[in-house]
């Protein structure tokens, strides 16, 4: 069935038309597929047309097996190499190429990421195209809206390349869901990977027993409000009775008290939880471009004037010092 489509598509080709046909790079931890994939494979299915996504790494049978359930792929791409620790961008960057080139897409598309921030724009480079980065919505194949000044203005991009290399702001699009789909898989070669360019020595990851913050239905962030990293135990013991994620603003992460993981924002993470907590963040654009689609936004801030009780669905004038311990007391 498969052929037969790429056939179709190749005849089209030939006659001056071409079938929307996109892969979707997965990605993962060569155990679970990430959701922001998820995500990014809702955003594909609006391009119309074929959906094909690639799972890269080493030993990944187990993320294969989850995204063959995934509605709506039409194949999987395997590409399981030792050569792949560590999903190096380097190395990622000639295996995308590779199949572009075999499977000729009209689309790339990942998931805005750490990930596809480095391995994205070096696939876009190579295809001499202009990566679209972050968009929020498919208006039509060829035509996206992405925000541009920290979110405060909404740019409707009309691209001409013949390939579009596209990254998907996560929150902006449902997940696919992971059942219903039986999707079949088709290895693909690794080779010409460059040798000696970077090599892969080790990662620490934090662990957390809280849910991962762009996933999490509830986040509690912290900001310059709170003082020190100590302080930060009364957002953790909060955030462990409402099975909450923890997060930041940049000034708390840049003062040392929390981990540039933790970081919400223009230049952090961008989470849209049923229910966002800012706790001693004054809303500087900058933050707000990271959490202003939460679903319920609430502030605690002892400066009536702070601008992000402009956008809080529900705000408390207090000292969060005596507003914290109080709530955790009721819960
Ligand atoms: C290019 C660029 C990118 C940036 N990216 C990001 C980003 O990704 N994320 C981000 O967050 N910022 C980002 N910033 C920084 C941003 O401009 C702000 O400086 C930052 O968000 C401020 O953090 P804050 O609200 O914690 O600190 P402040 O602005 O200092 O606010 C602290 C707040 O705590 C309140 N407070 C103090 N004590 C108490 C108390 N006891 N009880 C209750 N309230 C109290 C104060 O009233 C105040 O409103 C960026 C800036 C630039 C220029």
């Amino acid at each position: 069935m498969y052929s037969l489509r790429r056939n179709v598509a190749r005849l089209c080709q030939t006659a001056g038309y071409r079938l929307q046909s996109t892969l979707v790079i997965a990605e993962h931890d060569n155990k679970n597929v990430a959701l922001i994939t998820l995500n990014a494979i809702t955003a594909a299915k609006k391009l119309g047309g074929d959906v094909s996504c690639l799972v890269a790494g080493s030993n990944c049978a187990n993320v294969v097996n989850e995204l063959s359930k995934a509605a709506g792929v039409n194949k999987i791409l395997i590409a399981d190499s030792e050569a792949l620790v560590g999903f190096l961008p380097e190395c990622l960057a000639p295996v995308v190429l590779a199949i572009h080139n075999q499977f000729k897409f009209t689309h790339i598309v990942a998931g805005a990421s750490a990930q596809s921030k480095s391995l994205l724009p070096r696939v876009a480079a190579k295809l001499d195209v202009s990566p679209i980065s972050d968009i929020i919505e498919v208006k039509a194949p060829d035509t996206f809206v992405r925000s541009i000044y920290a979110g405060n203005a909404l740019m409707t991009l009309k691209s001409k390349d013949p390939v579009k290399v596209i990254t998907v702001r996560g929150t902006n699009f449902e997940a696919a869901s992971l059942e219903g789909g039986n999707t079949s898989s088709e290895d693909v070669a690794v080779t010409d990977l460059p040798v000696g360019l970077s090599a892969f020595i080790g990662q620490e990851l934090s662990k957390s027993d809280r849910p991962e913050l762009t996933a999490a239905k509830t986040v509690i962030s912290g900001g310059r409000g709170m003082k020190s990293g100590e302080n930060f135990q009364l957002l953790y013991t909060l955030a462990d009775k409402l099975s909450a994620a923890v997060g930041a603003s940049r000034a708390a992460v840049d003062a040392g008290f929390v981990p540039n993981d933790m970081q919400v924002g223009q230049t952090g993470k961008i989470v849209a939880p049923e229910l966002y907590i800012a706790v001693g963040i004054s809303g500087a654009i900058q933050h707000l471009a990271g959490m202003k689609d939460s679903k319920t936004i609430v502030a605690i801030n002892k400066d009536p004037e702070a601008p992000i009780f402009q956008v809080a669905d529900f705000g408390l004038v207090a000292d969060l010092f005596k507003a914290v311990p109080e709530m955790i007391e009721k819960l």
